[in-house]
């Protein structure tokens, strides 16, 4: 993620900021410019701001934001819908009359923005489905349901899953005592909100870029053939876990379920780096490796062998600092060659750079 500094005192913010803690300015995020901004009121609800560039146009608040203080983007004001471009993909919300389901929903929404920065930052497209019916995007965000009345602990489970461009994702992820236990008793070495929404991010995209792509034999070259049995992949992977060895072709055991998830567990990771590598680059991070100080530059635009590089060195040095603070490491993983390619892969494809299987392959 870009480094973001209040437009009026230097002071540096949060992604998440509403307000400059330093000089109390209101801000907003501009998603046509990536960018945090003061904002000032402007008359009737609308706002200027002083992002760079953004001088001359006028926003109002989300009404998520406006409403909830549940969100802190801007909506152009030429634009007609009351949301922001991330919140007018929302579906279904819970119920909000519950505190906790609140506090839960704010989290969700702030794991969604993250994602929907990243998309932007690829320039891949985010059409919500309340405008395209057919290929557009949607979330929903649901809690388990009592089945009975009489039997309050019976409930029907939610499944965080996507299917025809809605992804659904249970509530209870956002919970942190509940996904921790999820993670452990599932033997995952990360899981988090964040990590759902790319992971899922990436079933969309397959319906969006690959399943009508002519080059999708490419992308079966390198993932597998999506046409195998889905159903029974999964069966089977609950039943019998990933092959010995998963590990020098699968990102995690998950991916080794069905060319489906690899190409979802892959195509998050590649969204984990590629938003690690621009907050430590956009802060001018520098780490020493082998006698030789690499300066971090922000990974858009960039083959991927230099990304490659850059991960690797920022890899060890984010494990490294969780450690010093007695945390757990943020990337457990290790990258072989096989996952690099695939990784490789999802860069180009997504550059729509079809010279990608020469240039992998
Ligand atoms: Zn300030
Ligand atoms: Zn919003
Ligand atoms: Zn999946």
């Amino acid at each position: 993620m870009k480094n973001f500094h209040c437009q009026k005192c230097g002071e540096r913010l949060f992604f998440e900021n509403t307000l400059c803690l330093s000089c109390s300015s209101a801000l907003g995020f501009l998603p046509d410019f990536t960018e945090l901004a003061v904002i000032e009121p402007a008359g009737d609800q609308e706002f200027s701001t002083l992002a760079k560039g953004a001088e001359d146009r006028l926003y109002r608040k989300c009404a998520n934001y406006q409403l909830e203080n549940a969100c802190n983007w801007m909506v152009p004001a030429d634009e007609t819908d009351g949301f922001c471009c991330a919140c007018r993909l929302n579906r279904i919300i819970p119920d909000l009359s519950g505190l906790e389901n609140r506090k839960l929903w704010v989290k969700m929404e702030a794991a969604k923005r993250r994602l929907i920065y990243g998309l932007l930052r690829l320039e891949l497209p985010i059409v919500p489905k309340s405008v395209d019916l057919q290929n557009g995007l949607a979330f929903e965000f649901l809690a388990d349901q009592p089945t009975t009345m009489e039997q309050p602990d019976q409930v029907a489970r939610i499944l965080t899953g996507h299917a025809d461009g809605v992804i659904t994702i249970n509530l209870a992820e956002a919970d942190d005592a509940v996904r921790e236990k999820t993670r452990m008793n599932m033997g995952e070495a990360y899981r988090t909100l964040l990590g759902h929404f790319r992971h899922e991010s990436a079933h969309y995209y397959w319906d969006r870029l690959v399943r009508n792509d002519p080059g999708i034999d490419q992308v079966r070259a390198i993932f597998g053939d999506e046409r195998s049995n889905y159903q029974l992949a999964l069966q089977n992977y609950y039943q019998t876990g990933a092959p010995i060895g998963w590990e020098s072709s699968f990102v995690t055991p998950y991916a080794a379920s069905h060319p489906w998830e690899d190409w979802a567990e892959t195509w998050a990771h590649y969204l984990h780096i590629m938003a690690t590598l621009e907050t430590a680059s956009a802060a001018g991070l520098q780490i020493r490796n082998r006698a030789q100080n690499r300066v971090l530059a922000s990974p858009f635009g960039r083959n991927f062998s230099e990304i490659r590089e850059d991960w690797h060195a920022l890899r060890f040095v984010v494990n490294s600092l969780n450690r010093s603070m007695g945390m757990a490491d943020p990337y457990p993983f290790i990258l072989s060659d096989a996952i690099t390619e695939k990784l490789s892969f999802i860069h180009h494809w997504i550059r729509k750079d079809r010279e990608v299987a020469q240039l992998v392959g």
